[in-house]
């Protein structure tokens, strides 16, 4: 039997991927293929509840949220999650060694055909993304180099990197449908790009599965209020939750062509085959 293809992603907060690219993810678990979450925080940081009764303490939020992506994970079929814990809001003022040899160590461990990633503007500039997708990159290059750290495990090259980004029109709607979420991204460093759509390098229909990640998107029970904002939208803006789009890193770096399948370039090779040429 052939191997099945590995799909990664690495990204900031435990409701990244759910939010970001589940549609993406449980679309690729749908079909076999292994899928991988790496999360570099526990979003220690986010919403602990209603301030008048919180759900749970701050010192507990952390832990909390990692379960609740395990939980998540479980409902997208993923093959596993692991969350680590560098400080949520701060991961920019890591060291970048530190956070980098724990990616090369997760990469070469689990292997990976495609990786996913943020984009460079963190989707809406958010400066844990930005640093988690900048961290990912210098990861997959240095996971892929035979002499660098034997001891972070048999180096292993990527095939193919795309970085998750939001869609000019997608940021126009939240700008129209959620006035404080627009303030708020005014006031960070990064500004959103304008990725309107002949600047994407794929994007991928999400809309058979679109239930399913909204499901996932209940796991994460801390953040109901920005799930519960997220669904709203999807009744005032359907095309919300259609598509998810990347910028493709590697190989052909930048956009078109708009491909339509992460792993549509792979499918022609076995896995097998690819892990023999690494
Ligand atoms: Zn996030």
């Amino acid at each position: 039997m052939k191997d099945p293809f590995v799909l990664g992603t690495i990204l900031a907060h435990p409701d990244d991927e759910t939010f970001g690219v589940g549609g993406t993810l449980i679309k690729y678990a749908d079909e076999g293929v292994r899928v991988h979450s790496l999360c570099l925080t526990q979003g220690d940081q986010g919403w602990m509840g209603d301030p008048e009764r919180p759900i749970v303490t701050r010192e507990r939020l952390g832990a909390m949220r990692a379960a609740e992506l395990a939980e998540s994970g479980r409902r997208m079929g993923l093959a596993s999650t692991t969350c680590l814990t560098y400080p949520d809001g701060a991961l920019a003022g890591v060291s970048g060694d530190e956070v980098v040899r724990d990616i090369v160590r997760w990469l070469r461990r689990l292997r990976p055909d495609v990786v996913i990633t943020w984009g460079p503007d963190g989707g809406y500039g958010h400066p844990d993304h930005v640093a988690a997708g900048e961290r990912a990159l210098k990861a997959i290059e240095l996971a892929g180099i035979q002499r660098h750290e034997p001891a972070l495990g048999a180096h292993w090259h990527v095939r193919r990197c795309y970085r998750f980004v939001a869609a000019a029109d997608f940021v126009d709607g939240i700008r129209e449908i959620n006035k404080q979420f627009a303030d708020y991204m005014e006031t960070l460093a990064v500004k959103p790009e304008r990725w309107t759509r002949d600047r994407l390098g794929a994007a991928i229909d999400i809309r058979e599965v679109v239930e399913r990640k909204i499901d996932a998107m209940k796991a994460h029970a801390t953040q109901e209020p920005d799930y519960r904002e997220w669904i709203a939208s999807r009744e005032k803006i359907p095309w919300l939750f259609s598509e998810e789009v990347f910028i493709r890193e590697f190989p052909d770096a930048g956009g078109p062509p708009l491909e339509t399948d992460l792993f549509g370039a792979l499918r022609g090779m076995s896995p097998g085959s690819l892990a023999k040429r690494a």
